[in-house]
């Protein structure tokens, strides 16, 4: 039975319905059967009764397929084999899907004993066709092919199988289909291999890749990033064995003016702008930018519309702010040359938030107006300034004032336009400026000329001062109303003429601002003048004068007043209950310090007693002296407006606390109070800055204890004791303002050029924690022994009389030219000797009225010791009849030059000359003892007045002290260590 012919009919019907089958584009094919058309050229074996091909038209074309059906015929062993398949380079996978048809064996009765359900698929590889020449041997087998599905009759089953060739490595290969006695037709034989497919992913491109085959499951791809995208690193991607990409590597991002639209990167359309490299899609332009062309990277900034450097360029611009409103200046509650400038802020801010305000200052006198520079101070600051108000200071009453203002925001330093507001103001000050020194320019018997100084900010062109003074009545406190004459004058200068001769007058004077309001008075100040009354210059009449250097007096007042009460203080030194002061003849002070610790904010007394001033107004030269907050300089004070002058600057050492600040500044409060000739006069204190300091009158030979040590036996008796009256001038000063000074001691005593000695060391701390010499006591506090009176070791009563005690001892130092008071004694001897009556002796040539003056200042009852008043008083009587210093107190030199012993410390005779000398302090002259041959202590003893001074002791004092000395050994008599009144 011819099985074959039937089967090709009903199989060509079966399968018209499935051969269009779309391929995959992941597919590169190699060979298609049904797509190729006509003769495929396949070569079949055995040539007859084998594969064969059938031929059918459908729809006006032309189907092929190759059957086979030798059922029932023996063994088969059929080979159809398809023409040369070229291999892709690095296709080493291909795949073959077969489409066919598998009769059921059971459909053939008897036959289907040796009928077969499957067929086997076969490849063979080369490297060139071989054409027809075909061996089985070269093939090997890739798979038994088995339908899913077998047909009966009339009941025909597609089957679809794909098998992978793998491992393919030669230029082609042939595939066979092998028929061991089946009923099958094949269809479609499809061969291909897979590719991922060019693509872009991420923005970056990459090509068509064969996918791998066993060996390289996935293929490692290197792409680049799509047109105007970059990327960090290259992209890469993984192509499977089955043509599908994975796992993409690296970033491809859009620059800037593109933005990623469908696997690309487009230009920003207009009025959209894209500033980064990124994949964010391009923005709006923003507020107050011109709209953008395509493909911008940033919106430029519309005309007056800014962009400040550190503002993204994704921000609006922003537009100047405009002028500060309401502008003010107001000098209400302010320091002299101060002023507050407030005003509000910009009514348009410019949209931004960064609004600063610049303050510019112009002074202007008459139309000529020029910048203020750097003289004026702004607290907090006059650029940059966040705060809607500045305090200036440093300003001149009285000159005019420009203020700008200008507002600022990020965006005004790139544009050349300014937000200014401007006021022009004078400060009117109320308040006129302050006097602060009187001084005696001249004297005369009938005439007093006086000059005073004001703080700095005066303009004095434009200042006037009353002047009030009066004589000095004898007991003030009865005449309860006393006569004042009141001058107005247009300079700070005076001399008043026709006064009366040796009389004291008390003078005190007030600014007056240029409307005329008073300011307040100085303190009342005394000069007296001198007494050789010239015949006839009328004496109780005062009568005016010229004002010197031109100032004009304008009117001449009488004016009679209450004579002050006398004040009570109790934040004075002085105790209430202290009977020297309560003396009914005690002048009463017309002013009273004010100890600063009643101040509750210590600043607030450096403030009222001391003028600030400006560090740069202040250069620091050299180092003078140590004192206890820190290093005392020699300077120069150059304040605008005044002459340079030489000062001190005592400065507070760097770390310094709060309570030392207030320590230090303490001493300028309590001298700041003080306006005398020979107290220390006060500059103005540095409080506003890091580095504190006082500033006073510079005093060119330093302290008075060093100063005569090193001019001892140089000057006469005289001079000493007009040092020693100016002195107690000063003392007595202090003493009418009820100051206790405590540590009244030649080492606090100053000397000027003019060998004027000023009293100073005022500080509230000193003597407990400054002076060296001071030393605890029983009683508590350190107190500097030698030089205080017992009251107020034992008890610490100190008072103006226990100053007049120190007064005394330093007397004593200055005429024994520095020498120290009782000399090497110990505290304890000193006090212990004080107690037993005994007094220092008489220095070497002190006059005999200087030294009962001593001894009357360390009388043990304080309220019997002199007042300042009184020994200024008698030095003046002394100075004025200087024969009066010649008659000379007794001088022991066995007790005045302290010689322990005439033999030594130790009481065994002095062992060299060198050993003698330095007892008593003449080491110097060692050098012309030995060059003189003069080894021994017997030789010295051989010595005159003549030898001494031929071997070069000249200054009188030295020769003294040796000759004195030496007659002293020569007695043989141990000495007293103190002198027993
Ligand atoms: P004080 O802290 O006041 O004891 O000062 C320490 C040292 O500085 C003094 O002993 C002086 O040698 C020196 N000194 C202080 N003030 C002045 C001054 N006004 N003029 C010159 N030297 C001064």
């Amino acid at each position: 039975m011819d099985y074959r012919r039937i089967k090709r009919i009903l199989f060509v019907n079966v399968f018209m319905n499935c051969i269009f089958v779309s391929l995959q584009n992941k597919e590169e094919v190699l060979l298609d059967m049904v797509a190729s058309g006509g003769e495929l050229g396949w070569l079949t074996w055995p040539d007859e009764q084998g594969w064969e091909i059938a031929q059918q038209a459908l729809n006006g074309s032309l189907l092929y397929n190759y059957f086979i059906c030798n059922v029932g015929a023996g063994e088969q062993d059929n080979w159809l084999r398809t023409t040369f398949i070229q291999r892709h380079p690095t296709a080493t996978r291909v795949f073959v899907e077969m489409r066919f048809v598998v009769r059921d064996c059971n459909s053939f009765g008897a036959d289907s004993l040796t009928c077969k359900e499957t067929f086997n698929l076969h490849t063979s590889e080369a490297d060139a066709d071989i054409g027809t020449s075909f061996r089985k041997g070269q093939f090997r087998k890739v798979a038994t092919i088995a339908p899913d599905e077998i047909s009966g009759v009339g009941d025909m089953q597609i089957n679809t199988e794909t098998r992978v060739v793998d491992n393919l490595s030669r230029k082609g290969f042939y595939l066979a289909f092998q028929d061991i006695g089946a009923c099958v037709a094949i269809y479609s034989v499809r061969v291909y291999y897979k590719t991922c497919p060019a693509t872009v992913k991420s923005l970056a491109a990459f090509p068509e890749t064969v996918a791998g085959g066993e060996n390289q499951a996935l293929r490692e791809v290197a792409g680049a990033c799509v047109e105007n995208a970059v990327s960090e690193d290259q992209p890469r991607i993984y192509c499977t064995v089955d043509g599908e990409w994975v796992v993409p590597v690296g970033q491809c991002q859009c620059r800037p003016g593109y933005e990623p639209k469908n696997d690309s990167c487009q230009e920003c359309k207009p009025g959209f702008f894209k500033t980064s490299v990124s994949n964010e899609a391009c923005e709006h332009c923003p507020k107050n930018t011109e709209p953008s062309s395509s493909g911008a990277l940033s919106c430029p900034c519309l005309q007056g519309f800014y962009r400040a450097p550190n503002d993204p360029l994704t921000a609006a611009c922003s537009g100047l702010p405009s002028a500060p409103q309401n502008l003010a200046a107001t000098t209400a509650q302010m320091a002299v040359g101060k002023l507050q400038l407030s005003w509000s802020p910009p009514a348009d801010t410019g949209g931004r938030t960064d609004i600063t305000y610049n303050v510019v200052c112009d002074r202007c006198e008459g139309s000529v107006c020029q910048p203020c520079g750097e003289k004026v101070r702004y607290d907090p600051s006059n650029t940059d300034l966040k705060e809607i108000s500045v305090i200036i200071s440093e300003l001149e009453p009285h000159l005019n004032y420009t203020f700008t203002v200008e507002a600022r925001n990020g965006v005004s330093q790139l544009s050349p336009q300014r937000a200014t507001h401007t006021i022009n103001t004078a400060l009117h000050y109320t308040d006129p400026p302050k006097v602060t020194a009187m001084h005696l320019v001249e004297s005369s018997p009938t005439s007093l000329s006086l000059s005073w100084s004001v703080s700095r900010w005066a303009k004095p062109s434009s200042t006037r001062y009353e002047l009030m003074y009066r004589k000095k009545e004898k007991d003030e406190e009865k005449n309860k109303v006393t006569t004042y004459t009141v001058l107005v004058l247009e300079k700070n200068s005076v001399q008043i003429i026709d006064l009366s001769p040796s009389t004291v007058y008390l003078f005190k004077v007030q600014a007056l601002s240029p409307e005329g309001n008073p300011g307040s008075y100085s303190m009342e100040q005394e000069f007296s003048t001198p007494a050789e009354v010239p015949p006839n210059q009328g004496n109780t009449a005062v009568i005016l004068g010229a004002a010197v250097g031109g100032g004009v007096m304008l009117f001449i007042v009488v004016v009679v007043l209450l004579l002050r009460r006398r004040r009570k203080n109790s934040h004075t030194r002085q105790g209430p209950e202290d009977a020297y002061f309560s003396s009914p003849e005690q002048l009463k002070p017309l002013k009273t310090y004010v100890d600063p610790h009643t101040y509750e904010d210590p600043n607030t007394a450096v403030l009222k007693f001391a003028s600030e001033i400006h560090p740069t107004h202040v250069s620091k030269q050299k180092v003078i002296g140590v004192g206890e907050f820190g290093e005392v300089y020699r300077g120069i004070l150059k304040a605008p407006g005044r002459k340079e002058a030489a000062v001190a600057i005592k400065t507070l050492k760097p770390g310094y606390t709060e309570k030392q600040r207030q320590d230090f500044l303490s001493e300028a409060s309590i001298m700041g109070q003080f306006c005398h000739q020979n107290i220390i006069r006060l500059e103005g204190v540095v409080t506003k800055f890091k580095h504190v300091m006082i500033v006073t009158e510079y005093m060119e030979n330093g302290a008075l204890d060093k100063y005569l040590r090193d001019h001892d036996g140089e000057m006469s008796s005289f001079q000493l004791v007009g040092m020693l009256r100016g002195i107690a001038a000063g003392m007595k000063y202090l003493s009418d303002m009820s100051y206790v000074h405590r540590d009244l001691a030649a080492r606090n005593i100053l000397v000027n050029s003019k060998l004027e000695c000023k009293v100073s060391d005022f500080g509230l701390s000193r003597v407990l924690e400054d002076d060296p010499e001071g030393t605890y006591t029983t009683s508590g506090g350190k107190i500097p022994i030698r030089w205080t009176a017992p009251e107020a070791i034992a008890y610490r009563k100190f008072t103006s009389a226990s100053d007049v005690w120190s007064f005394g001892i330093v007397m004593w130092e200055v005429m024994a030219f520095g020498e120290r008071p009782y000399w090497d004694m110990s505290n304890h001897e000193v006090m212990k000797a004080i107690n037993e009556a005994f007094r220092l002796p008489a220095p070497m040539d002190c006059p005999s009225a200087v030294y009962q003056l001593m001894l009357q200042c360390w009388l043990q009852d304080r309220s019997k010791r002199p007042r300042f008043q009184d020994i200024v008083s008698l030095l003046d009587k002394l100075l004025k009849s200087p024969d009066s210093l010649k008659a000379i107190a007794d001088f022991d030199p066995r007790v005045s030059i302290r010689l322990p012993s005439t033999s030594g410390s130790d009481g065994s005779p002095f062992r060299s000359v060198s050993e003698w000398l330095e007892s008593i302090k003449m080491s110097q002259y060692s050098e012309n003892f030995s060059m003189a041959g003069i080894v021994s202590m017997e030789q010295v003893l051989q010595m005159k007045s003549e030898d001494i001074r031929n071997i070069g002791v000249r200054l009188p004092g030295h020769l003294k002290r040796i000759a004195y000395s030496i007659l002293g050994l020569k007695d043989q008599t141990s000495t007293l260590s103190v002198f027993a009144v």
